[in-house]
């Protein structure tokens, strides 16, 4: 059994005022459609997703920020109506042949897996299922000098969303009919189900599947998104000791000193702690896991590669480095004639802006191993947001 799920992208969404139809709308650093397609394309039960855009949308749909993926076809263009837009895109998937279609309105892009497996499940019992949600304010009909003259009864009666799940040859029979027939002006596909007889079951929806309309709403989902990022920080600490040398390698630059730095690799101690602070912050193994000091990859490696990996494994979940912040502890070398190169360094390292990364370093009065000058201590703060 093959499911293929048909985006509705055509409307012109003019009542959102914006520059673009709303399903083209940036929030969260995101288009809408982006979202919204997201759902579809990872969901397990979709085998094939489909766009229906408008006509004069394709360069709109071309920097939507839609990645190609295996399940997404090439996009439709859809007609005047969305009715039309809907049949012009069961015409296009006919040719997969699928047994269920769910139809979704780009613009809910909250639409969640677990609302499309329940859309999906109820098809088992009827030709069609939607998610809807009962209405819960008070009904009036007003005319048009916004004097009420009815209070309706409010029972029974639930607002249709989307997704609206369909047996794929019962839809496409329906909407060929209706347009066949006349019938242009049917604003749901359930609706356009019931013209044709079909039983059409309510999945219970969620108000959060809402349906981006105006400005406001647009607004109102960049803070929803905005909400949903999680802060996350990791610490590090490293200590490496003095031996026979000339050089120390710290934050990727290299310092004269009497001594240099014991280790398998270049013995970089601030960038060993900044590390393992990026990848605490991400629950990832330590850079001792990662890096076996066995290795012989990593034999005299320069550390600007850990930390790059680190900051790779950020990315790689969606993430984003906020700040880094390195405290390193020695009587010697002094730091602050190098601190301006090392951030600039470790912002580079890290590609981020150098007003993310501090640097700060300290004796400890002559105390401890590193107050007797056996070595170099470093400790490490890092902060990433997950989207
Ligand atoms: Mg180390």
């Amino acid at each position: 059994m093959t499911t293929a799920a048909l985006i509705v992208a055509a409307g012109r969404g003019t009542r959102a005022g914006g520059a673009v139809p709303k399903q083209y709308a940036l929030f969260g650093g995101t288009s809408v459609l982006a979202r919204t397609l997201g759902v579809f394309l990872d969901h397990p039960a979709v085998d094939q997703v489909l766009v229906v855009i408008g006509p004069d949308d394709w360069k709109l749909y071309d920097t939507a920020g839609i990645a190609s993926h295996a399940k997404l076809l090439t996009p439709v263009a859809g007609g005047d109506t969305r009715q039309s837009s809907v049949l012009d895109g069961l015409r296009a998937l006919r040719r997969f042949a699928p047994s269920r279609v769910l139809i979704h309105d780009a613009v809910r892009p909250f639409v969640t897996d677990r609302l499309v497996a329940d859309v999906l499940a109820a098809l088992d019992e009827a030709p069609g299922a939607i998610a809807a949600v009962p209405v819960a304010d008070t009904l009036k009909r007003a005319g048009p000098d916004n004097i009420i003259a009815e209070t309706a009864g409010r029972a029974g009666f639930w607002r249709a969303q989307t997704p609206q799940g369909f047996r794929f040859a019962d839809i496409l029979a329906a909407h060929e009919a209706a347009a066949a027939g006349g019938r242009i002006d049917l604003t749901d596909d359930a609706a356009v189900a019931e013209w044709a007889g079909l039983i059409v079951k309510i999945v219970p929806g969620s108000e959060h599947n809402r349906k981006l309309t105006t400005a406001e709403d647009i607004a109102f989902a960049s803070q929803a998104i905005a909400a949903a990022r999680e802060f996350r920080t990791g610490q590090g600490f490293d200590v490496h000791r003095f031996t026979a040398g000339d050089h120390v390698w710290l934050c990727g630059v290299r310092i004269p000193h009497s001594h240099k730095l014991e280790g398998h690799s270049d013995a970089d101690v601030a960038l060993h702690a900044l590390t393992d602070a990026l990848l605490g912050a991400i629950g990832e193994p330590d850079i001792g896991t990662l890096f076996l000091n066995t290795d012989l990859r990593w034999k005299d490696a320069p550390s600007h590669v850990f930390l790059a990996e680190a900051a790779r494994r950020v990315t790689a979940r969606a993430g984003a480095i906020v700040n880094v912040d390195v405290t390193i502890l020695a009587e010697a070398p002094k730091v602050s004639p190098h601190r301006e190169a090392m951030c600039a360094r470790i912002a580079e390292i890290l590609a981020i802006e150098r007003d993310r990364v501090a640097i700060k370093a300290t004796t400890t009065e002559g105390l401890g191993f590193t107050g007797r000058r056996e070595g170099i201590a470093a400790m490490a703060t890092a902060t990433v947001v997950l989207r």
